[in-house]
């Protein structure tokens, strides 16, 4: 174990505690072991040293989310395109006004955005801010104005009515940095929508030591609990207005894919990792439904955050 563990890059506390060890199980970019670590202070994981400087390592070229297009056919897909919707349209309903503009980060090709139109005809403009080049085309083609570049450099004179970080917050370095970005690119009344895993779940226990999926390991940087998101926006000018647990299937499946890898039971390799393999749909299917059952009542591994400015 490092000697020095990093301090918590949410609220910057110096004395912190071990999480857990963890490796590259997905994607197997490397054998390295990498250490977790556990703010007392915030409730935040956060990875050690996290290879903020090595994307392109960590994220390789079959990464499930890099030219991801969506079949509108698959029955997952329609059902999916229906709960955010019907989602999106409750969060249009605490938005004042017309002409409304969105912004979605990290969102690629633009598929939220394109939902988020569908949920409320009173949005006039859509945007994305994403890395990858090769998602311009098809957000444009879409409708959608497209930002190529980090959302940490991202400018606009322009603020927005709902802003979207879907499944985004925990793969950044400084998430108080891009929390803060939010907060100055949000309109008066707009909302901050954040999705991300939640720490404080059954599953992270029972797989703590175990490769636990919302580790995501090494792509997830900095994890959080209700708590410690709400102490985050606090910092940030930012008050949360609504939060919701919902299913987090990944991170249960990708738990127990290891298990079974790790007992011969299922064979994955870099040519075909986790999100690819067989198992993986009928897995995630089956830990959807255990968790829409039991999200009203026990906090799940994916939770879903809303701010406005404080
Ligand atoms: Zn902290």
């Amino acid at each position: 174990m490092p000697e020095n563990l990093m301090a918590c890059p949410v609220c910057g506390e110096e004395v912190v505690e071990f999480f857990a060890h963890a490796y590259d199980k997905e994607y197997f970019t490397s054998d390295e072991k990498y250490t977790y670590v556990r703010c007392p202070t915030c409730t935040s994981v956060y990875l050690h040293e996290p290879p903020a400087d090595r994307l392109d390592f960590i994220y390789p070229p079959n990464y499930y989310s890099y030219g991801h297009v969506e079949d509108s056919t698959a029955l997952t897909e329609r059902v999916k395109r229906r709960l955010d919707r019907r989602m999106l349209r409750k969060v249009f309903d605490s938005i004042p006004g017309d002409n409304l503009r969105v912004l979605d980060v990290g969102g690629g090709s633009g598929w939220s955005l394109t939902v988020a139109r569908e949920a409320c005809d009173r949005v006039a403009e859509t945007h994305e801010v994403d890395l990858q080049e090769a998602a311009a085309a098809l957000a444009e083609k879409a409708g959608h104005v497209y930002h190529c570049g980090p959302i940490e450099e991202f400018h606009s004179d322009d603020k927005f009515d709902l802003i979207m970080m879907m499944s985004i917050i925990e793969h950044v370095p400084d998430p108080a940095k891009v929390m803060g970005r939010m907060r100055d690119l949000l309109s008066d009344n707009g909302i901050l929508l954040i999705k991300t895993p939640n720490t404080d779940t059954l599953d992270a226990r029972i797989f703590r030591n175990r490769n636990w999926g919302g580790l995501h390991c090494p792509r997830h940087f900095v994890l959080f609990t209700e708590r410690g998101l709400g102490m985050l926006g606090d910092k940030c000018g930012l008050r949360m207005v609504d939060s919701y647990y919902t299913q987090g299937a990944p991170q249960w499946a990708i738990g127990v894919m290891g298990l079974m890898h790790d007992r011969r039971l299922i064979k994955m390799t870099p040519e075909r990792p986790a999100y690819q393999h067989p198992v993986y749909e009928p897995l995630t299917a089956l830990f959807a439904a255990f968790d829409f059952a039991r999200a009203p009542f026990a906090p799940t591994a994916q939770m879903m955050v809303s701010f406005s400015r404080s």
